[in-house]
């Protein structure tokens, strides 16, 4: 049976299934597996803290609160580290450890930019704070649980030394007061934050559970409306569609194609001499043969009850009566029923090629003629119709 994913599949026109895809944008910037371009989605999306620090860092050496120099120091070490990890991601090298995102280094390198310019910013400091929620945020989301527990109390425990530090070189700008209630705001909000994040990936993750559980409910139904339960072999319903699908491509000028119609001879004597179940066995065995003998491109399906039909592409119905003349001798030959090992079966079967003008229901009212002839013939026949 097909495996396929009924949410992101389409039908083509001949009952194949395909994924769906969706085009890439930004393939020069991102690259094409999925995986790296989330990594890399978030990390260019971490350049805009940075680009807010710049503004800040370069605002405070236009008013004179740091040297130009040092606000150049601050954002060209920043964007080289923001490169660095552009890199290690863009090229693969990353794949090499145990989180290939480099988020823990990503979130830990903007912490201590974020607290170093919480320092020499003097009056602006204030505006670090919420860039520091933000790479935060962005950290405890993409960071596992214990991880982004860690690096939330790391943030914590820095910025405490950083904002008791700033009170004890210069009380004028960094008030005690207003450090103290900044400190609570900035003790609050993280791990607020932390816990939000928490149920937000609890969530994504029983989406995704659903997601699949579903994917495998779809798949599954797929299955049970195209599939006969006991052979495997494609239905009736849906081996009319692909028959409709060929029949039309053959008026449009496509290739010919066969349809050979298979009835199990005297299958009703093998359920009335040794029950329902052994009739099943012998089924199943047709099927396998089947499976076994026609070609890959061949199709084969259970029209009903112990009648079978096996489409053949590109053949015309001497070609197919060839590949039924070997599954008569594969099948005649073998034990179809383990539970009865002597049993042996035999089959008729009427084999069509569309002529010009004919509807679907004419080809296979053809092959029913041809195939009633074969059993007229005394059955173990094929003939032509
Ligand atoms: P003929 O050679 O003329 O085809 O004779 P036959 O006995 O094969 O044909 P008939 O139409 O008289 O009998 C077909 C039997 O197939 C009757 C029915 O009970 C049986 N049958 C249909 N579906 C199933 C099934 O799924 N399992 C089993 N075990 N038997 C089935
Ligand atoms: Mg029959
Ligand atoms: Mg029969």
């Amino acid at each position: 049976m097909q495996a396929l994913d009924p949410i992101a599949a389409t039908r083509s026109p001949f009952g194949t299934v395909k994924a769906d895809a969706s085009p890439q944008r930004f393939t020069w910037l991102l690259g094409h597996e999925r995986k790296m371009r989330t990594y890399l989605g978030r990390t260019l999306i971490n350049c805009l803290p940075y680009a807010v620090g710049t503004l800040i860092a370069y605002y405070c050496a236009l008013v004179g609160i740091m040297s130009t120099s040092l606000a150049t120091a601050l954002v060209v070490s920043r964007a080289l580290s923001l490169v660095a990890i552009y890199a290690a991601l863009r090229s693969g090298w990353s794949q090499r450890f145990r989180d290939p995102s480099l988020a823990l280094i990503q979130v830990v390198t903007a912490l201590l930019w974020t607290a170093t310019m919480y320092l020499v910013t003097g009056p602006l400091h204030t505006a670090l704070l919420p860039l520091l929620v933000l790479s935060m945020a962005s950290a405890t989301f993409n960071l596992d649980a214990s991880r982004a527990r860690l690096v939330t109390w790391f943030a914590v425990l820095l910025m405490t030394v950083v904002m008791a530090s700033a009170t004890l070189l210069d009380s004028t700008v960094y008030a005690p007061k207003v450090q103290f209630c900044l400190w609570v705001i900035m003790a609050s909000i993280l791990p607020t934050g932390l816990l939000n994040s928490m149920q937000l990936k609890r969530l994504k993750h029983r989406l995704k559970t659903q997601r699949e559980e579903l994917r495998v409910a779809l798949t599954r139904l797929h299955d049970l409306a195209t599939h006969d339960e006991l052979t495997g072999l494609a239905n009736r319903a849906h081996m009319g569609e692909m028959l409709e699908q060929y029949l039309q491509r053959h008026r449009d000028g496509g290739e010919t194609f066969s349809i050979a119609l298979i009835d199990l001879d005297f299958f009703k004597r093998v359920n009335d001499t040794h029950g329902h179940g052994v009739g099943d066995e012998v089924l199943k065995a047709f099927a396998d043969a089947m499976r076994r003998t026609v070609r890959e491109s061949d199709l084969p399906a259970r029209w009903g009850g112990e009648e079978f039909l096996v489409l053949l592409p590109q053949s015309s119905a001497d070609n197919a009566r060839c590949v039924l003349e070997r599954l008569r001798a594969h099948f005649n030959a073998q034990a179809v029923s383990p539970t009865v090992p002597s049993l042996r079966a035999t089959f008729s079967a009427g084999l069509v090629s569309p002529k010009p003008g004919e509807t679907l229901a004419m080809v296979l009212e053809r092959a029913d003629r041809a195939l009633y002839a074969a059993k007229n013939a005394g059955r173990d026949h094929c003939y032509v119709g």
